[in-house]
């Protein structure tokens, strides 16, 4: 079977990376595309590990080239995945993770219409403004942009197949894992293989 693209999309504060941190280690066989970015890096981040950082000069022209299969202004900086880190994982029959923002999402599943897109949701506007401001990775100017778009960013999650609203860390882990389980098993995914299996033919029956 070949690989499946699953998509996590969130705004800034609402939990997504500690909850890919656990996806990672609970999902071992789940590989991760690791995307590029003009932004510069946080104190806390490494080249080739969080993101490849290049300048905006050189994601232009990596544009420009074809080397992305989407890409989008997120915030000031620019954003993209590669059509390397996703076929290469692909080919190999891996499950991918992309945590892109709303316009990426939108690409990916025109592209791959197979693919899982599942948005994490604070449990209200408040409580995420709170966790973005205690995070304190980022300047005030920077968490006043983010804050701004979250309302834009929120009306998006009806594009998505399935939503997870993280007012319990833990439980929002396991809601997770569970749609990424799910997502694997969809009839359409397996169909070719259980064909394959029994010997059958394709057709409506
Ligand atoms: P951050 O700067 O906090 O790491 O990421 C900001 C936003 O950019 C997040 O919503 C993240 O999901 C999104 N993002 C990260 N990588 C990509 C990418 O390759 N493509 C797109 N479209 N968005 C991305």
């Amino acid at each position: 079977m070949s690989g499946q693209i699953h998509v996590i999309s969130g705004p800034s504060g609402v939990g997504k990376s500690t909850i890919i941190e656990q996806l990672k280690e609970r999902l071992p066989d789940l590989a991760y595309s690791i995307s590029h970015t003009s932004r510069t890096p946080r104190f806390n981040e490494t080249d080739g590990v969080h993101y490849n950082f290049v300048d905006k000069n050189r994601f232009k022209k990596m544009i420009d080239e074809g080397v992305f299969v989407e890409w989008a202004q997120v915030y000031n900086d620019l954003y993209g995945t590669s059509f390397t880190a996703l076929h290469d994982q692909l080919n190999k029959g891996s499950d991918v993770l992309l945590d892109i923002d709303i316009q990426g999402a939108k690409s990916i599943k025109k592209h791959f219409p197979e693919s899982c897109l599942i948005f994490i949701l604070p449990p209200s506007f408040d409580i995420l403004e709170k966790r973005l401001k205690h995070r304190s990775t980022e300047d005030d100017a920077t968490i006043k942009v983010r804050i701004k778009d979250v309302h834009e960013e929120l009306k998006a999650f009806e594009r998505y197949d399935y939503l997870i609203i993280n007012d319990d860390l833990k439980k929002a882990i396991e809601e997770t894992i569970s749609v990424i389980i799910a997502c694997r098993s969809r009839t359409s995914r397996v169909l070719p293989h259980v064909r394959e299996l029994f010997s059958l033919q394709g057709g409506d029956k």
